[in-house]
């Protein structure tokens, strides 16, 4: 037995004890003291290192043949007694088998063979690993640590399971008492911070803008049925189905085949039920209703006034709001409650509108109205849930908070050369719903109408305001429209493929125009609003006048020819029904691409001539230029 008792010892001065003894009876004697005392890691292995350097002056001693084996390596009887024994193992093998030894007494033992016997590195870092990892989850089930018992890098990841700040004090304590290890002072002091930020965190204090700036208008302020839907329930789709001249425009329909699309998703990932709710205003609209169901809803709010024949937004506006709201009045009672009966909500979930010039009118204001948000002109749609970490939706500064169901709203930004994705989500101390958007006619396809569908048809009543109707429409005549590119065989389209010869790019436009019988030329926006100098004779063929797309004309010729066009949805819904669409485009990869009959790999300074000559000479008649498509170069 050893006459010192190693816990009265500092690791230093028990080193310095330990070079005096020369009995291994004694040191197995120390080392189990120490196991069963402090346990210090740094300890036991002075010990062993004192075992080992005294092993190896006997090994000179002894002859060849017992040499590797070691005085301290166990005796015969205590390696059969031991769990596992690492001479038995290579090093592939031994790595699963270490795995199965649970108990840290049977590892040390281990350790101590493996180091008496062949003191393979890698093994002795394997058998450590594991009595660091088996130490760690002993920790986690008495809950403490003993840092000096543990690498650095264990005691990062035992502290990962301690939120209590006194216990990591505690920690903290005991690793300044023992080893007092710089990196292992700082990670506990580093975690004790961030449980105490978790522990009081930094809330944000919200105060309405009305009370930090009480001296600017603020025109959201009498919004009283805002503020008082904190808790707000909320549901459905709504579609705002837009009709002209009777008509029910092709967006309303393609909205409402990408909202049944949505909403069927939606209701299968959240076990819901809720609808699609199309919105038709005007007069002499319920006619629209069926054909509505038929594109996807399953429900039709209409309401009909003669008066409302022609759009104006504050009576398209009021009546829009007042179904969103059930008839809730501003401040005194909540859409919920409200007398209706198709509905028991506060207001719908999302709203979608068309991004035409009524739509973007009606969409803003309604939004507005509901205090609520607009992406406006979005291409896409979709629901998802989305991980935020802005403070001011989460309240608080480095949380995070999962929203779920958002509307993922996206949009073209800077003319289409990058895509946004606007989300419109509650604050923590006010909510904003519907989430709303206008979408770009022809953003979605057309859905094939399903006449079977069968759906509820409610008819919303309430008087108009005389003073909602300030503007009465007393007669009305047609603006003449400028150029019309509509009506002939073929359009010419340029684009700013035109790049730095702008004045030829249009010259050679123009040339293959007159190469057909009956042709109109055509641009992009990007002509339009491109900073190019022209000379004169061709500056009337880039106005405004000739933009082909979203918001310029739509055209449907039986030949389209796009040169130096990228194929941006904004053009392209001005063009894509043409019969036959020949794209010609430097880059393979341009989205027009997409919905060409033909595409020319090619520039167009050398494609418009080559075709020009050709049909000139007659070599190639217009019909097959559609059917050939070109070549696949210049
Ligand atoms: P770019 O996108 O710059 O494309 C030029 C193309 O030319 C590229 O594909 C390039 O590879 C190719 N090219 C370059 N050099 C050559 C060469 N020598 N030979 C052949 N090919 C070459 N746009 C419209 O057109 N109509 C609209 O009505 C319209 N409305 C819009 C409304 C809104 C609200 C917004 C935000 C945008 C609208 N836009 C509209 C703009 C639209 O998003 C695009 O920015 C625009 O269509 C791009 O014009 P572009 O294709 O000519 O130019």
């Amino acid at each position: 037995m050893s006459e010192i008792d190693p816990g009265e010892h500092t690791v230093e001065q028990l080193q310095n004890e330990l070079d005096e003894i020369d009995s291994p009876r004694e040191l197995e004697g120390l080392l189990d003291a120490e196991k069963d005392g402090k346990q210090r890691k740094t300890a036991q292995e002075a010990i062993r290192a004192r075992m080992r350097a005294m092993n190896a002056d006997e090994d000179e001693a002894v002859d060849e043949d017992t040499e590797t084996e070691g005085e301290y390596r166990e005796s015969a009887d205590e390696i059969e007694d031991l769990a596992l024994d690492p001479s038995e193992y290579d090093i592939a093998e031994f790595g699963p088998a270490i795995k199965d030894v649970e108990d840290p007494d049977e590892l040390d033992a281990i350790l101590d063979a493996e180091r008496a016997g062949e003191d393979r590195e890698n093994v002795v870092t394997l058998i450590e690993s594991r009595i660091e990892k088996v130490g760690e989850s002993e920790e986690d089930e008495d809950g403490e640590i003993d840092p000096t018992e543990l690498s650095t890098a264990g005691l990062g990841n035992a502290l990962q399971g301690i939120d209590d700040s006194e216990r990591l004090q505690g920690v903290l304590d005991a690793e300044q008492a023992g080893e007092d290890r710089d990196a292992a002072t700082n990670l506990i002091e580093k975690r004790i911070e961030s449980v105490q930020e978790e522990d009081e965190p930094d809330e944000i204090e919200v105060i309405p803008p009305e009370e930090k700036h009480p001296d600017l208008d603020h025109p959201t302020a009498d919004k009283q049925y805002v503020k008082a839907l904190d808790d707000g329930v909320y549901r459905d789709m709504w579609v705002y189905c837009e009709t002209q001249a009777g008509e029910l425009v092709d967006v309303s329909k393609e909205m409402l085949g990408k909202a049944r699309e949505l909403m069927d998703g939606y209701n299968d990932a959240y076990d819901e039920d809720e609808r699609v709710v199309a919105v038709l205003i005007g007069s002499d609209v319920e006619k629209h209703a069926a054909d509505v169901i038929a594109y996807g809803a399953d429900v039709v709010a209409h309401h009909e006034d003669d008066r409302l024949e022609r759009f104006q937004h504050k009576p398209y506006t009021e009546l829009f709001c007042d179904m969103a709201r059930a008839g809730a009045i501003p401040g005194e009672s909540r859409g919920r409650d409200a007398a209706v009966d198709w509905r028991e909500y506060d207001e719908p979930r999302y709203t979608v509108f068309p991004a035409t010039n009524n739509g973007r009118d009606l969409s803003a204001l309604v939004q507005g109205e509901l205090d609520s948000g607009l992406a406006s002109d979005c291409s896409d749609l979709y629901i998802e849930e989305s991980m935020i970490s802005n403070p001011a939706k989460t309240g608080r500064p480095g949380a995070k908070k999962e929203f779920e169901r958002v509307l993922h709203m996206k949009r073209p930004d800077f003319s289409g050369f990058e895509y946004s994705t606007i989300l419109c989500l509650d604050n923590p101390t006010r909510e904003f719903h519907p989430q709303g958007a206008s979408v770009i006619p022809g953003s979605f396809d057309l859905p094939e109408p399903d006449h079977d569908r069968v759906g509820e048809i409610v008819d919303h009543d309430g008087e108009l305001d005389e003073d909602w109707l300030r503007v009465s429409v007393t007669d009305h005549d047609r603006l003449d429209e400028g150029v019309d590119l509509t009506g002939h065989d073929v359009v010419v389209a340029m684009g700013r493929g035109i790049g730095d010869s702008p004045t030829e790019g249009m010259e050679l436009g123009l040339d293959l125009r007159d190469a057909f019988d009956d042709a109109a030329l055509g641009v992009s926006r990007g002509i339009v609003t491109g900073a190019y100098e022209f000379a004169g004779h061709v500056t009337e063929y880039t106005a405004e006048e000739r933009q082909i797309g979203e918001t310029g004309q739509v055209v449907e010729p039986e030949l389209y020819i796009a040169a130096g066009i990228s194929g941006a949805v904004q053009h392209k819904v001005g063009m894509d029904e043409s019969e036959t669409i020949v794209a010609i485009n430097t880059d393979p990869d341009a989205r027009i691409g997409d919905f060409s009959d033909y595409f020319i790999e090619g520039d167009l300074f050398d494609v418009l001539p080559t075709l020009t000559t050709a049909l000139e000479s007659g070599e190639l008649e217009p019909q097959e230029l559609a059917a050939d498509g070109g070549t696949n170069d210049d």
